[in-house]
């Protein structure tokens, strides 16, 4: 009932938008300018139709679809070029996000919109339509911030943090990657000592955060000194540690996800309260469960971006005269628009298939690398062929194709890399471990 609630929302929020259509329509360019060939929704269908899967979707999962879909259409995309162009996210957007039910949306009770994965994976790819940063953000709030303390928090941490942080109120960041520790978190330098019984005291350096400069709060991976070295998590408030002990300076100069800050975070002698240490963490494997869930939802998401693509590039070859006719009646052409159809369309039937057995409970770790494999390096061929065929303007920011290119390069290296999840998979077919 939460979630209708959350569309009913949206629905008022749609209806009073004054912005509606605006620079998005603008954004098109050339190809909002024929009467002649069908229609935007009409050439979706097309697409639809091939995929032919709206019978195996409930209706809350196509109303969680076409709502967000609507909502980044019309409030979303007309901010998102000028956001890449400067590298920030939207800011003002945040209250509108958190309004939807956006923030842990599959996450069950604590102010949380509670639906299922498929619902959650429809609304990822739909919010990477719109682009890679803002599928980012809310994976991150969500999937993993969120994640990590309704898996592994106590009741109370749960009820502190968690409706909070579905509101919007709380921003949070997730940190596992150092500078010197990425495909092998492993090797992580970070330590949490001992402060007496109420406190630890944590000190490292944390590389590649998403959403750091931003967040209010952070959960941190580190090694306890009094266990071992054993990685435990620890929610880290900034509000509650003295300013030079827990710093997150931008990274600056990214050519992808510029619409998403990305930090560091610097900890030093940073002080928390032991009530701020998750119980059920323990080990490695705690912030790698985080990174399963979050990057199934992903593997959904990308596909968002090629599909932007596929249509942009599709808009595009209808308008465009190339000895004068058009540019989608070459064979060429139709060659790489086929290409595109045939992996956006196997993208997202291996996503549903997926979806359901998330929700089943039965989603293996490699069912989730080849998933997430897959789909990004088919995005990112979709987004490569779609940009050499909009010519010289799909290397501007005209058309919305160059950016999600730019994305994807981040979206294929983090949560784990093409690399890293090809050894995965690797080693679950053969039973050799190639990682070291
Ligand atoms: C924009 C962005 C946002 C991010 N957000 C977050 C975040 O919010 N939180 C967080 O904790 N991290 C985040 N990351 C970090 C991300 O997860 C890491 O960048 C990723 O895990 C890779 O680590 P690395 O950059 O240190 O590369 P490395 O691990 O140094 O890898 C370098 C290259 O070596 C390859 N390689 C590594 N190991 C092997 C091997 N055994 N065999 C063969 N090849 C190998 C890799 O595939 C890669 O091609 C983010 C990264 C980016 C770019």
């Amino acid at each position: 009932m939460r979630t209708i609630d959350c569309w009913t929302r949206l629905q008022a929020v749609l209806c009073t938008s004054s912005t509606r259509n605006s620079a998005f329509t603008a954004l098109r360019g050339l190809a909002s300018s024929s009467a002649s060939r069908p229609a935007v929704s009409e050439r979706q269908d097309l697409l639809t139709d091939v995929l032919a899967w709206e019978h195996l979707l409930s209706d809350e999962e196509v109303a969680a679809r076409d709502t967000v879909r609507s909502w980044v259409s019309s409030r979303f995309a007309p901010h998102i070029t000028q956001a890449h162009r400067v590298g920030d996210f939207p800011r003002q957007l945040l209250p509108e996000i958190a309004a939807l039910g956006l923030f842990g949306a599959n996450i069950e009770g604590n102010g949380c919109a509670g639906m299922n994965n498929v619902s959650y994976g429809l609304i990822m790819q739909e919010l990477e339509r719109g682009d890679s940063g803002l599928r980012s953000l809310v994976s991150v709030q969500g999937s993993l911030v969120m994640y990590a303390i309704n898996a592994f928090g106590s009741q109370e941490q749960r009820e502190r943090w968690l409706p909070r942080l579905a509101a919007g109120e709380l921003l949070g960041c997730f940190g596992l990657t150092e500078p010197s520790a990425g495909s092998d978190p492993a090797a992580m330098l970070t330590t949490a000592t001992a402060d007496g019984p109420h406190h630890y005291i944590l000190n490292g350096q944390k590389a590649w955060i998403t959403g750091a400069p931003l967040a209010d709060l952070a959960v941190i991976w580190a090694k306890v000194a009094d266990e071992d070295g054993r990685v435990r998590g620890f929610v880290v408030e900034r509000a509650e540690s003295a300013a030079d002990s827990f710093v997150t300076p931008s990274i600056e100069g990214k050519w992808s996800l510029r619409a998403s800050p990305t930090g560091e975070v610097h900890m030093t002698d940073c002080r928390v309260p032991s009530a701020n240490l998750l119980p059920g963490t323990g080990g490695l494997k705690s912030p790698l469960s985080c990174l399963t869930n979050a990057r199934e939802g992903i593997a959904w998401g990308v596909t968002g971006a090629a599909l932007d693509c596929y249509e942009c590039a599709l808009d595009y070859g209808l308008q465009r005269q190339v000895f004068n006719r058009p540019l989608a009646g070459y064979q060429l052409f139709q060659a790489q628009l086929a290409d595109m159809a045939s992996d956006i369309v196997t993208s997202q039937l291996m996503s549903l298939h997926y979806g359901r057995l998330k929700d089943a409970g039965t989603l293996t770790p490699v069912q989730v690398s080849l998933h997430k494999r897959h789909n990004v390096a088919a995005a990112r061929r979709a987004a490569s062929s779609a940009r050499s065929m909009l010519g010289g303007i799909g290397i501007t920011d005209a058309y919305p194709v160059m950016r999600h290119l730019m994305n994807i390069e981040s979206v294929y290296t983090y949560e784990g890399t093409d690399e890293v999840h090809a050894l995965a998979l690797g080693r679950a077919l053969t039973g050799h471990n190639a990682f070291v």
